[in-house]
């Protein structure tokens, strides 16, 4: 047992207070993809801190 690292990085923190409050972070994931089912361009965003994804319509 030797050099175990007590805290590690982990990509997708569980429990971000934010990210449960709804203040996510949205990062621009996808420009312009057509979604078919509204029949338009949309803007996939993506939370940089729980990886969730959300669709923004133009
Ligand atoms: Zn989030």
């Amino acid at each position: 047992m030797s050099d175990i690292l007590p805290f590690q990085r982990r990509p997708n923190p569980a429990g971000n207070t934010l990210c449960r409050n709804g203040h996510h972070k949205w990062r621009i994931d996808k420009v312009r993809r057509f979604d078919v089912k509204q029949g338009r361009l949309v803007t996939v965003y993506r939370c940089a801190r729980c990886g969730k994804t959300r669709v923004k319509a133009h």
